[in-house]
């Protein structure tokens, strides 16, 4: 991670972001929405490789999982079956002098350092009111009772606005999955344990969305449900956890940067009865939920199966018996990914200045399979004779690598503004080029310069990137 204090390397992150195309505030030409983001042409790089490097791994690499790709609105009986309804929300306190909304155990955990969950709403009022927490906007310490808040975001279907119209944008990818449960034992024939796996768009009306793309209303999450025999679940439980922890170092994260926290009894989701967090050192406040690993016991499928009425048990044909599977869930989110994977490759070094002495250098670290661009054609100067022969170049090399051309400013500039956005090699063709047919390659991380001849490049770059 980088020299800069913990304070302020989250405002450097987002103005990175901002500036160089990764995230821009949602709404902007509005005034902007709070909370929201838009991600730009590198940062949608960014996602799309992350998202690509998890499907290749946990599930084209796989010969037990089945990926899906399931809607965002469905029947909005999954969300009763699924205990979303009843069950999905938090507790809200509001200031009673500035009217700002507050999710009461957030409040308590910040301001007295203990966790509150599972504590009643009248025992939470309690607790607020000895301690004479304040209000995080106008400090006030007068809020009114605790309420529970539902999280799902709810629409209409047609044009009538009444209950029988009432519909649910999706709260998590993983009803979707389990809805879809039978039709993957029927067209795939898969034999237990086996896995369905989805990337996809979720939404909480979040009661204190923020700290830029950590908590927002609507992210995206990829997720897996693995359905094992019931007496296997700890055994596939800790084999997820393995496989968690070395994605999470496959994104650059050094093991000093997260740990694994297990939920206490009463901190469980109303569906689980083992879950463990996989928290990263946050530069705000600390560790915070990075993903979560759940033991989902066989909570939904049994919901689903009494509120369809549809069998979705499965039936073992070695051993004639039919029985409904247990489930482990692994759950990423693809925006707390992004945003770890940035924390954690962004770096600031002293480095030789044209001018002479030193200079900062800020260089993403980002792992190469990871980085907007792999590439960057960089011809010496705009002069005709040099762009001619880099454009060509460019065009042969972005049939195979993510690359980008830039002929502006100074050599010294575009390697930094490269570094900055964590592109891993550089090519330069100067005039020298025009004699040798060769090319400099620089290294982002060592800024160690080769002579590479052009026929040689692609064969060089691709086991470089590798
Ligand atoms: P938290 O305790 O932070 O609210 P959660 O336990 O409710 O998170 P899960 O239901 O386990 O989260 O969701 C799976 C993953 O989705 C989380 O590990 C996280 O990476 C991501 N996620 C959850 N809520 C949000 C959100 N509001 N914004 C961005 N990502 C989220």
């Amino acid at each position: 991670m980088s020299q800069t204090n913990e304070t302020d390397l989250m405002d450097t992150i987002v103005n990175l972001c901002k500036q160089r195309g990764f995230v821009f505030p949602g709404s902007d030409i509005y005034g902007g929405l709070a909370n929201t983001w838009d991600y730009g042409p590198l940062g949608v790089e960014l996602l799309n490789n992350i998202k690509q490097a998890w499907w290749k791994r946990f599930v084209t690499s796989r010969e037990d999982m089945y990926g899906i790709d399931s809607g965002i609105i469905m029947n909005p009986k999954i969300w009763e079956a699924s205990g979303h309804v009843d069950a999905f929300h938090d507790p809200l306190v509001e200031c009673k002098k500035c009217h700002k909304r507050f999710r009461a155990d957030h409040l308590v955990e910040e301001q007295l350092g203990e966790s509150i969950e599972g504590k009643s709403l009248k025992e939470l009022d309690a607790i607020i009111q000895a301690a004479d927490l304040a209000c995080v906007n106008c400090k006030a310490q007068e809020f009114g009772s605790a309420r529970t808040f539902n999280l799902l975001f709810k629409t209409f279907i047609g044009p009538a606005e009444d209950s029988k119209s009432v519909a649910y944008l999706r709260g998590e990818t993983a009803q979707g999955m389990f809805v879809n449960f039978k039709n993957i034992l029927d067209t795939m024939r898969p034999k237990l344990p086996f896995g369905m796996a989805q990337i996809g768009k979720a939404f909480r009306n979040e009661i204190t969305p923020g700290n830029f793309i950590f908590r927002t209303l609507e992210f995206e999450q990829m997720e897996i449900e693995y359905f094992v025999k019931e007496g296997e679940w700890e055994k596939w439980f800790d084999y997820w956890q393995k496989e968690m922890d070395e994605w999470v170092q496959s994104l650059g994260i050094l093991k000093e940067e997260y740990k694994i926290r297990e939920h206490d009894k009463d901190e469980l989701s109303h569906y689980s009865k083992k879950t463990i967090d996989f928290e990263y050192d946050f530069p705000f406040g600390g560790f915070k939920e990075l993903y979560g690993l759940a033991y989902r016991t066989d909570f939904d499928l049994k919901n689903h199966i009494e509120k369809s009425g549809v069998d979705l048990q499965y039936f073992n044909q070695q051993e004639g018996e039919k029985f409904i599977p247990h489930v482990i869930e692994p759950t990423f989110g693809v925006g707390r990914t992004f945003l770890a994977t940035l924390l954690s490759a962004y770096t600031e070094e002293d480095a030789p200045s044209a001018k002479g002495g030193t200079e900062k250098r800020v260089v993403l670290k980002l792992p190469k399979h990871l980085a907007p661009y792999q590439v960057a054609v960089l011809p010496l100067s705009k002069k005709e004779e040099l762009s001619s022969v880099a454009k060509e170049l460019f065009k042969g090399l972005s049939s195979d690598f993510s690359t980008e051309y830039d002929e502006t400013q100074s050599i010294g500039k575009r390697y930094r503004r490269q570094d900055e956005i964590g592109t891993p090699y550089c090519i330069t063709v100067d005039f020298e080029s025009l004699e040798d047919n060769a090319v400099t390659v620089r290294d982002r991380d060592t800024m160690t310069q080769e002579r590479v001849n052009m026929n040689e490049l692609k064969t060089v770059l691709k086991e470089k990137l590798a």
